[in-house]
């Protein structure tokens, strides 16, 4: 990955990892706002930049990335009341449920817009090391590390699961299992491989 790509993608996690907090600053919104904790803001940025320049595509592939990771710990409030509730315009505050299937659809959301921005599996494992610098980051400040780290992983792999053109989820779990079921499968493989190969 180029460095100009690589800056251009920590700036936009940077960015993206406090945009959803922004709803502290405007009087119209309320804390958890929809259209800051949801797949709204970056749905939009994506949109922009579809066909813009390399170095705008992974800017924003970066601030789905840190959005992703913000929801991520949002999702684990001391109690599912108040402010922890996400709160849509007119409606006012949603129940738990919601709330909760709204930001983990959302987290699926950017992660896989981030995966739709890429172009090359290299850039794909810079994109999941970036968003994991930014949870441990963020993890300084916050009470849960563990399930958020889960729901993290657990979200990429649904990401991947979605069709893309870098990487198939359900490809890799399967090859897992039946490398796991049958190891000598991938002994049998991998010798038929070099066969081919020595031929
Ligand atoms: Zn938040």
């Amino acid at each position: 990955m180029r460095l100009i790509l690589l800056a251009a993608l920590l700036g936009g996690a940077a960015l993206g990892l406090y945009l959803p907090d922004i709803d502290h600053t405007f009087p119209f919104l309320f804390h958890r706002s929809i259209i800051t904790h949801s797949l709204l803001l970056p749905l939009l940025c994506f949109l922009a930049v579809y066909r813009a320049q390399e170095h705008w595509k992974a800017a924003t592939a970066g601030l789905c990335l840190g959005v992703a990771v913000h929801l991520c710990f949002d999702l684990f409030p001391a109690l599912w009341i108040g402010f922890a509730l996400i709160n849509a315009p007119l409606l006012g505050q949603m129940s738990g449920a919601f709330s909760l299937h709204m930001l983990v659809g959302s987290i699926v959301g950017c992660l896989y817009l981030t995966l739709r921005l890429l172009t090359t599996a290299d850039e794909l494992a810079v994109a999941v090391s970036v968003s994991l610098v930014c949870f441990l980051i963020a993890a300084q400040s916050e009470r849960v590390f563990w399930p958020a780290l889960l729901i993290l992983l657990l979200t990429w792999f649904v990401a991947t699961c979605l069709p893309n053109p870098l990487v198939q989820g359900h490809h890799l779990v399967q090859r897992l299992r039946r490398f796991i079921a049958t190891p000598e499968w991938w002994w049998r493989r991998r010798r038929s491989r070099r066969a081919l190969s020595d031929e």
